[in-house]
């Protein structure tokens, strides 16, 4: 069977992309499995930063080859990596990229991270998470691989690759979950690493806010845990909060085992940044999803690497998105002034 999108104008870059983060996904994996326990009770954040400089690498050498005109707005540079201090961490970067890409020598690592340096908007851009959820990747938990192509402002193509996330959130992670999304046309899950058809993502059907089942950061300064727990309890939700590191939570919100991701602002200062939506945005639209922000307004991808014109993030299946927003409007969430 052709893949849903072969016909599409956009089919080479979707073809390069999938690869980009696939590949990327197997060097995640590799980090990971070679994080020893010990290390993590030394608070050692290396394996993280190796799997981060490593994924940027393959993917903006991946997108660059096939597409040498793009810019690509990254969340890494090279400069800690070009650092004499540093030699180590290069070496282990390096060795990690050279087992997938035959030849390759440090020097050229560090040029490929820094295809991902640009940080102003253009016509059309790629924007990379090498390792969205840092933090999920040292607790072998949830993380992805974030990469999105944004034409004239909007977002073209919209890929979550989740090495640990598997068919479904309870279950085994199996070959981990990438999902793919085409602007227009649809998103679609299909297995990271092995072999599978794609098959399309749908949100749930659920309309009766009481029966929300909605994710949020496990990191309390990412999001307000407190406000979404006053959110609940004037909706009446009965679930728990699922608390995950990274776009996994849009994932999750796409293939409809939530009906809810909120990201409520701490602060009036914090601006997100677009690595860190605009790939999971996409997944969740196409899927049949809703997303603004806290205000209702669209996410705009149009102000450089940060969402200026935002405050928050607030992403549903589309049915329970206005009782979500008349609840955050009534508590006032979102008001610094
Ligand atoms: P999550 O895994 O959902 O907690 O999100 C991880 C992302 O949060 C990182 O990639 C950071 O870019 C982003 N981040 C860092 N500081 C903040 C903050 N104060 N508010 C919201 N997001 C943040
Ligand atoms: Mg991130």
């Amino acid at each position: 069977m052709p893949y849903p999108w072969f016909d599409h104008p956009l089919a080479a870059e979707i073809e390069a992309a999938v690869a980009a983060v696939r590949q990327a996904g197997r060097l995640c994996r590799a980090v990971q499995a070679g994080i020893d326990p010990g290390e993590l009770q030394k608070q050692d954040r290396s394996p993280v930063t190796v799997a981060d400089f490593g994924s940027q690498a393959l993917v903006c050498r991946a997108l660059h080859a096939a597409f040498p005109g793009d810019p690509i707005i990254g969340e890494e540079d090279s400069a800690p990596l070009r650092d004499p201090e540093n030699s180590t961490l290069l070496e282990r970067v390096h060795g990690h990229v050279a087992a997938l890409v035959p030849g390759a020598d440090p020097r050229q690592v560090c040029t490929w991270i820094d295809f991902g340096g640009a940080k102003t908007y253009s016509p059309r851009f790629w924007t990379l998470d090498p390792i969205d959820g840092t933090k999920g990747f040292l607790r072998k938990e949830q993380y992805a691989i974030a990469l999105a192509l944004i034409v004239d402002g909007d977002i073209a193509l919209g890929l979550l690759g989740c090495p640990n996330l598997g068919p479904t959130l309870a279950g085994d992670r199996g070959d981990g979950t990438l999902m793919v999304a085409v602007g227009g046309l649809g998103a679609w899950q299909m297995p990271l690493l092995g072999e599978g058809e794609p098959t399309p993502l749908g949100v749930s059907g659920r309309t009766d806010p009481t029966t929300i089942r909605f994710c949020e950061s496990v990191e309390a300064a990412h999001s307000s845990h407190g406000d979404a727990a006053r959110i609940a309890e004037t909706l009446a939700i009965a679930a728990e909060p699922a608390r995950l590191d990274s776009q996994a939570k849009y994932a999750v919100v796409a293939r409809g085992e939530a009906e809810a991701y909120l990201r409520l602002p701490r602060d009036g200062k914090y601006r997100e940044k677009i690595w860190d939506h605009a790939g999971g945005v996409l997944v969740v639209t196409e899927a049949g999803g809703r997303v603004t922000d806290v205000k209702g307004r669209d996410l705009d991808f149009s102000k450089g690497y940060k969402l200026e014109n935002n405050l928050g993030v607030i992403v549903t299946n589309g049915h329970v998105h206005r009782p979500v927003l008349e609840a955050i409007a009534r508590l006032g969430i979102g008001n610094f002034d």
